[in-house]
């Protein structure tokens, strides 16, 4: 994603088409900002700041960090942060800051990406997860971020007020004992805008909460249409007296990557996995094993879809572990309905899939509907990357346009007591539709399934 922002603003077309004096307009102070907020002593000062220069030169930008440490500081916080120009008057376009400042304030949007590492390598330097990230949220709005990372052996501080946020990790994991929930809730706090929204993202932290929507969903549409597998929830272990028919899949808490999910086939065997869910302290589920051919999983990014099949190769009843065959298959009206009806839960989600198996008994099993965290996979992830993108700068868009309307209804509740900024959302389209660098992907429909091939080593992801 940030490559693709980055190779617009590197376009030469697109920074000729920017209105006379923008890049030097935003370097000029301005008069009506409030004071500096408080940054460590470290972070750039706003004569530092060239957007322009940024822009056309991202790895040779100034850089600092709080123990004196001169290099990587814009090239790695360039792949968390970049700062979308929301002007009046003017086109829209992308470059990146490092550090709160008033000048620019008004003038640019900080998107705050939260993204895993191994994602890392389709964002130009490192990204931010998670755990490296610290914020505090006031009631008024404000949200101050900062971020203690190690780039390149040296200690570096960050701090700003993200506008944005768009979330690719997940939140919550009880496998790796990772609870972020926290920061989800501080960031609805200040009430910072997101993709998917941070309502979703919480409510997507319990699967079994997840569930309980498209359980809702098959009573609306009835199991023809809406094929979810049968699940039994146990709040905890004392409950799991009743035995289901075996074989069944037991899947223990909120966990990823087939953590957790134990292939149980009598009751000797459903006795002792109660007795290890005694220790976890947590809840579990449990659902008829499916004779498996393949898995299926259908994405929805905005407007756009894509199919995949999943087939274990090495055998393993998880096809997310060991081998496995990946392949795009085409987009039918079934899977257009499932992806849509999961799109449409907790308020909406802009980026999401639908999970499910294909049984040899030729019976389609939904078992599971995941967000804007989801792994992209397959032969078009780059496309897929774009079209985040797209779909961060439509809602970034949509955000500040009622953030501004709502504002310019009641002035005295601006957070920073500024005159709220006028956005126009068709100038962020243009951005996309007038690219030099290649035309906007068609969504796509049906997709052969002949090609497309290719295998998976572990999980959903391209060998
Ligand atoms: P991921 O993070 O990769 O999405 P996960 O931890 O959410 O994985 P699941 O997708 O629920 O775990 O299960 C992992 C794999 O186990 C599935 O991809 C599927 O191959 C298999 N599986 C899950 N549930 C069943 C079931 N009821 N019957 C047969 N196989 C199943």
């Amino acid at each position: 994603i940030m490559n693709f922002l980055r190779r617009r603003l590197s376009d030469s077309s697109f920074m000729s088409n920017l209105p006379n004096g923008y890049m030097t307009d935003l370097q000029r102070p301005d008069p009506s900002a409030p004071p500096p907020p408080t940054v460590p002593a470290s972070s750039p000062g706003p004569q530092e700041r060239r957007p322009s220069q940024l822009a056309q030169q991202p790895q040779q930008a100034q850089s600092s960090s709080s123990s004196g440490g001169s290099s990587g500081f814009f090239s790695s916080f360039s792949s968390i942060t970049n700062v979308v120009k929301q002007t009046a008057a003017s086109a829209a376009g992308f470059v990146e800051q490092s550090a709160p400042s008033p000048s620019l304030s008004k003038k640019f949007k900080i998107l705050l990406v939260i993204d895993e590492p191994q994602l890392s390598k389709y964002l130009l330097g490192s990204c931010a997860e998670f755990s490296e990230v610290n914020l505090v949220a006031h009631s008024n709005g404000t949200c101050n971020v900062d971020m203690q990372v190690i780039r390149g052996g040296t200690k570096v501080v960050r701090s700003f007020r993200p506008d944005f946020v768009l979330v690719r990790q997940h939140a919550f994991s009880m496998a790796q004992n990772e609870d972020f929930r926290n920061l989800i809730i501080g960031l609805q706090y200040a009430g910072v805008p997101s993709v998917n929204t941070l309502d979703s993202i919480y409510n997507l932290c319990d699967k079994p909460w997840a569930f309980s929507q498209l359980i809702n969903n098959q009573k609306r549409l009835g199991s023809d249409k809406f094929p979810l597998i049968n699940q039994t929830f146990y709040p905890n272990y004392r409950d799991m007296i009743t035995t289901p028919s075996f074989p069944v899949v037991v899947k223990i808490g909120h966990a990823h990557s087939g953590m957790g999910k134990v292939k149980v086939d009598n009751v000797s065997d459903f006795q002792d996995i109660a007795s290890v869910v005694a220790i976890t302290q947590t809840y579990c589920t449990t659902e008829p094993f499916v004779d498996a051919k393949y898995d299926i999983r259908v994405q929805k990014i905005g407007a756009d879809y894509k199919a995949y099949m999943r087939t274990s190769i090495s055998g393993n009843w998880k096809s997310n572990i060991g081998s496995a065959m990946l392949e795009q298959v085409a987009m039918t009206d079934k899977y257009k309905l499932w992806v849509d009806t999961c799109s449409e839960i907790f308020g909406g989600l802009d980026i999401c899939a639908v999970k499910a198996i294909c049984g040899k008994d030729g019976n389609d099993y939904i078992t599971e509907v995941v967000g804007s965290s989801m792994q992209l996979i397959g032969d078009h992830q780059a496309e897929d990357r774009q079209l985040i993108s797209e779909v961060v700068l439509a809602k970034m868009n949509q955000a500040l346009t009622t953030r501004s309307s709502s504002a310019s209804r009641s002035p005295a509740r601006s957070p920073q007591g500024q005159k709220p900024t006028t956005v126009q959302p068709q100038q962020v389209t243009e951005l996309y539709t007038n690219r030099s660098s290649g035309q906007r992907p068609q969504p796509q429909g049906c997709l052969n399934t002949s090609h497309n091939q290719s295998t998976a080593a572990v999980g959903w992801k391209q060998a």
